[in-house]
């Protein structure tokens, strides 16, 4: 019998099936997850390479999906303050074309939105069929900064599991591919990456003093995300977490999953008009 090797571990093929909560979060808790995780690509250049390749193609798929115009795809960015959100879209999305793409940053709701149930200003940014949807926060913060600082019942809060789940599977249903990422970053991070905000004067603009009271309920916000991805990762719309703690290695991992994924779903140009290669443009 051969040894393996130290260090010498498969890799894995299959990276969502690596990042991604089971079903229902069974058995999942995040504390077994590990921010530094570096098993996937073996180092900065490998993973930039695989991410410049799986970047072309995802911008070759969208234009498939656009002019199909069949499908939608909704992808939705979760994170502790600092956790990558903004620097995953730039960095995954930046070279995809702007026209086959939505973004929305969810903010604090204003009185309008207060004024809906909270699904309503989510259901409006849902993208068109054939436009790949950006969500820089979601619907999942009535379930997380809302629990957290207890901004609604707490029994309101707990029947938005199910809802979610019901709204998810309702635009499945309806053709709209969910991926929801939860960029993972270790405390420790989430540290250092503040206090370069503060530190770095170009980056002190993204400081908020806020984010300090946030960073000083880790433990709460750590319950409640664990929560909302056991119980909100299903078959139509499944959690992934993210090892975060390295930028590349983020980066990487979300744009092979979101490669996989367009690729699975397998748009097709739509069939040309009949005897359209006879005309000729005089
Ligand atoms: P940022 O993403 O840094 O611009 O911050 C947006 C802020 O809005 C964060 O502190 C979020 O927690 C907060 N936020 C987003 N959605 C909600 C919501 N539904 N209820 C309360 N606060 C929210
Ligand atoms: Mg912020």
């Amino acid at each position: 019998m051969v040894k393996k090797a130290k260090g010498s571990a498969k890799r894995p093929k299959d990276l969502r099936e690596h990042c991604r909560v089971p079903d229902f979060g069974k058995g999942f808790k995040l504390r077994d997850t590990d921010p530094g995780e570096k098993k996937v690509f073996r180092d900065r250049t490998e993973a930039e390479g695989a991410m410049a390749a799986d970047i072309a193609r995802i911008d070759e798929l969208q234009d498939v999906l656009w002019a199909q115009a069949r499908h939608a795809v909704m992808v939705v960015f979760q994170a502790m303050d600092a956790g990558g959100k903004d620097g995953t879209i730039k960095k995954v999305f930046g070279p995809v074309d702007p026209l086959g793409l939505t973004t929305t940053s969810f903010k604090k709701p204003t009185d309008k939105e207060l004024a809906q149930d909270y699904l309503w200003r989510v259901h409006q940014a849902v993208p068109p069929r054939g436009m790949i949807g950006l969500f820089n926060r979601s619907h999942y913060e009535d379930v997380l900064v809302v629990r957290v600082h207890g901004l609604a019942p707490p029994e309101k809060i707990d029947q938005r599991y199910d809802q979610i789940n019901a709204f998810e599977k309702h635009l499945a249903e309806n053709n709209v591919t969910i991926l929801k990422f939860f960029l993972n970053i270790s405390k420790d991070e989430q540290k250092e990456r503040l206090q370069d905000r503060i530190n770095d004067p170009t980056k002190r603009w993204k400081f908020n003093p806020a984010d300090l009271n946030e960073r000083r309920l880790w433990k709460q916000y750590m319950s409640a995300y664990e929560l909302a991805l056991t119980r909100c990762s299903t078959p139509w719309a499944p959690w992934h977490v993210i090892p975060a703690d390295r930028n590349w290695y983020r980066n990487a991992l979300v744009a092979r999953i979101v490669r996989t994924t367009l690729e699975d779903l397998n748009p097709k140009y739509p069939p040309a008009p009949k005897g359209i290669e006879k005309l000729v443009v005089v």
